[in-house]
């Protein structure tokens, strides 16, 4: 214990509010443990602060630009601008409303919320520096630790985001305005989605993709529908290539970015910013993992074992610290087994339903078991889809690409997943773990009446054309 220090107890110490962190904080407070929730930066996380719902708030409002622009078929003529200020302003307000929503409900479950960098001093205690120079520390010994300590965006050598040019995902939602030319590294979840936004916002952009397509780890007619969909957008898209090196230019602020090809084909891209979505590392800097000698694997996450526990029984790790996936539901669901366990409670995670949804146009919602994963695990699947030019729904909403695919055991017909490229994808992807959840059939989706005209008859029918019983397809 450093001297001065003043030493408290909890049973359960929470490192990180994200939504992993909080949420555990807050359910292990339900369960009527003492919760110490412990945040050196902002309630909420990556998550509420420079993550899904930033991102999300701005892809809504560059997309209403983007349609009132392109109305004229329907009768609407409207020249729309971005004003990237105010827009960034509005997010602000978004966001506080949202991260002091996370602090009052902390509170109001008798969480106790400590702010400052937690340190590990051995197994069983912190220490608190709290905020700058001379503000003092504290030690806190516990029961139980849950680290949350999130991920931080990945450099590229060479792409020092220090510099006001290269951007990380939280400056481009903090842009100052809309870049004339911006050149987009990485084509994966956020490098499609800012991209799109930039693009809708009235950016020239380019996107160079190491891999050969957008969102490689999606299948292939998936990524197919949302990069034809950017590259009319006007996204020019170089596969196979990686940014090696940026160039002031001569002319002031714009720069200059070096890519160079699989054959080592360098090639010169003008912009104004380069955004650098290249993936994403666990933040573990600074808690001195040492002192607790917990394994992390090669990429520096936290192992754990489907109770969130890490080697040692009394310590967790949950969300973007602990591994992939990556995504906000994840981290609090695993926040919740972690709570539960830390209560003696049987709780356990079940990774088979745990859905992501990419917000590009059109978006991207998926579940459980592709096809392919389905036979890998020795299943026989039988897979039923629907396009969305045969949805009147869609149609009536001028979109018409993209499909609804649901995998199913064969002989059970036991839902095992469901992929869906659509408008809306993000929430049609819900009655899909559900149904998987529940140990739902196909017959079970196809006999549930659907309201009509919806998107979500996409899933009913899909269900449908598994069985062969298609109404609005023609049955494969
Ligand atoms: P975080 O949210 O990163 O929170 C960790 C917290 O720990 C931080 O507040 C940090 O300050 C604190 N901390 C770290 N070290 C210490 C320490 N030593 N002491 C005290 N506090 C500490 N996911 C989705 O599911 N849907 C989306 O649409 C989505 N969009 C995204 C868009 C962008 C641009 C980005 C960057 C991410 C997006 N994600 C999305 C991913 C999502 O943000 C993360 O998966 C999620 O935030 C992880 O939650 P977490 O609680 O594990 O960590
Ligand atoms: P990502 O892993 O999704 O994509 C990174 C992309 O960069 C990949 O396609 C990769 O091939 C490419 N790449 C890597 N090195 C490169 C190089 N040198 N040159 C060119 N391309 C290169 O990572 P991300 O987009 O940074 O997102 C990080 C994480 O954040 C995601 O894994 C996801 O979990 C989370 N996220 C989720 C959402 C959502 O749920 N909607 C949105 C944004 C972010």
């Amino acid at each position: 214990m450093v001297v001065g220090d003043v030493t408290t107890g909890t049973d359960v110490l929470i490192i990180g509010g994200g939504p992993g962190g909080y949420t555990a904080a807050i359910r292990a407070a339900q369960h009527g443990l003492d919760a110490t929730l412990v945040e050196r930066d902002a309630y909420g996380g990556t998550c509420l602060n420079y993550g899904c719902i930033p991102s999300k708030a701005m892809i809504t409002a560059t997309d209403i630009a983007h349609e009132a622009r392109h109305a004229e078929t329907m009768g609407i003529h409207a020249d729309p601008t971005v004003d990237m200020r105010t827009l960034v302003e509005w997010k602000d307000g978004v966001v506080d409303q949202l991260t002091g929503g996370v602090e009052k409900l902390c509170k109001g479950n008798g969480v106790n919320l400590v702010e400052g960098t937690a340190t590990f001093v051995d197994d069983e205690t912190v220490r608190i520096a709290h905020g700058g120079e001379g503000q003092g520390s504290e030690s806190i010994e516990f029961e139980h630790a849950i680290v949350a300590t999130g991920s931080r965006p990945m450099e590229l050598p060479g792409f020092d985001f220090a510099d006001d040019r290269v951007w990380s995902s939280r400056d481009a939602l903090d842009a100052d305005e809309v870049p004339d030319e911006l050149v987009v590294v990485g084509a994966g979840y956020i490098g499609m989605e800012l991209s799109t936004t930039f693009a809708k916002a009235g950016a020239d952009v380019t996107v160079v993709e190491l891999l050969e397509d957008v969102l490689p780890s999606y299948e292939d007619d998936i990524s197919r529908v949302v990069r034809n969909r950017a590259t009319d957008l006007g996204i020019d898209f170089r596969f196979h290539e990686s940014a090696i090196e940026w160039l002031a230019s001569d002319d002031g602020d714009s720069i200059e970015v070096v890519t160079e090809s699989e054959g080592g084909e360098e090639t010169v891209l003008e912009a104004d910013r380069v955004l650098v979505a290249v993936g994403r590392e666990p933040v573990t800097d600074g808690l001195e993992l040492e002192a607790l000698d917990l394994a992390t694997d090669d990429r520096g996450f936290i192992e754990t074992d489907d109770r969130a526990r890490t080697d040692l029984e009394h310590v967790f790790a949950i969300g973007d610290v602990a591994g992939e996936p990556m995504l906000a539901h994840k981290a609090s669901a695993e926040g919740i087994v972690a709570a539960g366990v830390a209560a003696g409670e049987p709780a356990a995670l079940d990774h088979q339903a745990i859905p992501a949804a990419v917000f590009t146009d059109p978006e991207i919602g998926t579940v459980g078991l592709t096809e392919a994963e389905a036979e890998d695990a020795g299943c026989d699947p039988v897979v039923g889809s629907f396009p969305l030019r045969a949805s009147g729904r869609a149609l009536s909403m001028d979109e018409s690409e993209g499909f609804v695919r649901l995998v199913a055991d064969a002989e059970t017909e036991f839902l095992l997943g469901g992929q869906i490229v659509a408008p809306e994808a993000s929430e049609l992807i819900a009655e899909v773990g559900l149904a998987i959840e529940m140990g739902a059939t196909l017959e079970d989706l196809a006999g549930t009446v659907h309201a009509h005209p919806t998107l979500s008859e996409a899933v009913m029918e899909a269900a449908e054309n598994a069985q062969e019983q298609a109404i609005h397809t023609l049955n494969r």
